[in-house]
């Protein structure tokens, strides 16, 4: 099993902007537009200095190319930074002056809510800009609001795919150990039990962990212990880089298949997972579902158009998969693989891309 030997695609633009007067500070990378407008959220956090916005961002924004290519999006990908504010701030007014920098960018980057950030949050940016989606969701049966349910159902279908090739077995004769049992964790969790799945769960939330065990009958674990809970497949759900070369050799699952970002700290910890015979199921390629329903929204989708896209998560992961055995590629390699052939062959050849 080796890493793969083609490089990370540089970004095609990266903006600083400032706004002395509503405290803007952020940083906008349009990573590629290869297949689209660049796509992907705002995020607000509390950033010790611009190289730090700048390294977080340029990273994101390439992860959301690579996302949104093998998601079968028609967008490219990209990521804006914000750093909050150290003094009083008057938020809409933050968002106003983000959104005016969006607007500048003529379409080339659209932005949505993210870490930190909320659907109030782009609807002020909404006053500024159209390129802008994750607005509060008006009248029922809308594509919008909530990402979580479909990002949770593209979770599941993965972890189907991954208990028949790894497990041989279905997943109501496996026992999931889920860490974070958030939004997008608790909607897996209710998923899962309705299939038959046995749960494990953990979550600093004591609450949140309690109404999920209620509902579902999870075992409840400590939060240092979930990692190395007795299952067949293990969830992160919750924080990136809890694959690290100090935990990989803690987990007893065969199987790791979550909603998080980032999983993997480093691309070795994706090796060292496929050396101790642990299946990994990419992080971009299985949590998609966010992102498609933000798509569904701007694009002005039907609810089952989007649908339709989230149900071929499966498909798209077992193309992962066949490839990196194909090719003696881990699987985070392979996607990347992947989706660098993608964005690669749309900027060679854009009507075919936009066909
Ligand atoms: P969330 O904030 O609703 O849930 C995260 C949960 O993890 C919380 O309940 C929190 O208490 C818990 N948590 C935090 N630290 C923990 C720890 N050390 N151990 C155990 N639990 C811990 O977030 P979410 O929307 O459910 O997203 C979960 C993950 O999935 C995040 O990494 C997010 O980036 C990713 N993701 C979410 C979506 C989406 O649609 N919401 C889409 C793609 C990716």
């Amino acid at each position: 099993m080796t890493l793969d030997t083609d490089h990370a695609l540089p970004p095609e633009d990266v903006r600083i902007v400032r706004d002395e007067a509503s405290g803007l500070d952020a940083i906008i990378v349009v990573h590629s537009t290869a297949l689209g407008p660049a796509a992907g959220g705002c995020r607000l956090w509390s950033y010790a200095d611009r190289t730090a916005m700048a390294a977080d961002a340029c990273r994101l924004a390439e992860g959301m190319s690579y996302k949104n290519a093998l998601a079968g999006l028609p967008l490219g990908g990209g990521k804006a930074v914000m750093r909050a504010p150290d003094r009083a701030f008057d938020r809409r007014g933050l968002f106003r002056a983000f959104g005016r920098a969006v607007e500048k960018l003529k379409g080339s980057y659209l932005t949505a809510e993210d870490v930190g950030t909320t659907p109030e949050d782009m609807a002020a940016v909404a006053l500024e800009t159209r390129y802008v989606a994750g607005l509060p969701v008006r009248g029922s049966g809308l594509v919008g609001g909530d990402p979580s349910p479909w990002t949770a159902r593209g979770v599941f279908l993965s972890m189907q795919v991954t208990a028949e090739r790894r497990l041989e077995r279905p997943l109501k004769d496996c026992t999931v150990a889920i860490q974070g049992v958030g939004h997008v964790g608790a909607a897996l969790a209710g998923m899962l039990h309705g299939a038959g799945a046995r749960l494990i769960v953990a979550d600093v939330n004591s609450a949140a962990v309690s109404r999920v065990a209620v509902a579902t009958g999870a075992t409840v674990a400590s939060v240092g212990g979930i990692l190395s809970a007795e299952a067949e497949i293990f969830a992160p759900c919750a924080l990136g880089a809890v694959i690290r070369h100090d935990t990989v050799g803690k987990l007893r699952a065969r199987v790791v298949c979550g909603a998080a970002n980032n999983q993997l700290a480093d691309a070795e910890d994706g090796l060292r997972l496929a050396d101790r015979g642990i299946l990994y199921a990419p992080d971009y390629v299985v949590n998609a579902g966010g992102i498609i329903n933000v798509a569904a929204e701007y694009l002005g989708w039907t609810p089952s158009g989007a649908a339709a896209l989230i149900e071929g998560t499966a498909d798209r992961l077992v193309r992962v998969l066949d490839l990196a055995e194909a090719a003696g590629l881990a699987p985070h390699a392979a996607a990347n693989r992947l989706a660098r052939q993608k964005i690669a062959a749309a900027r060679s050849s854009p009507l075919a891309a936009a066909a």
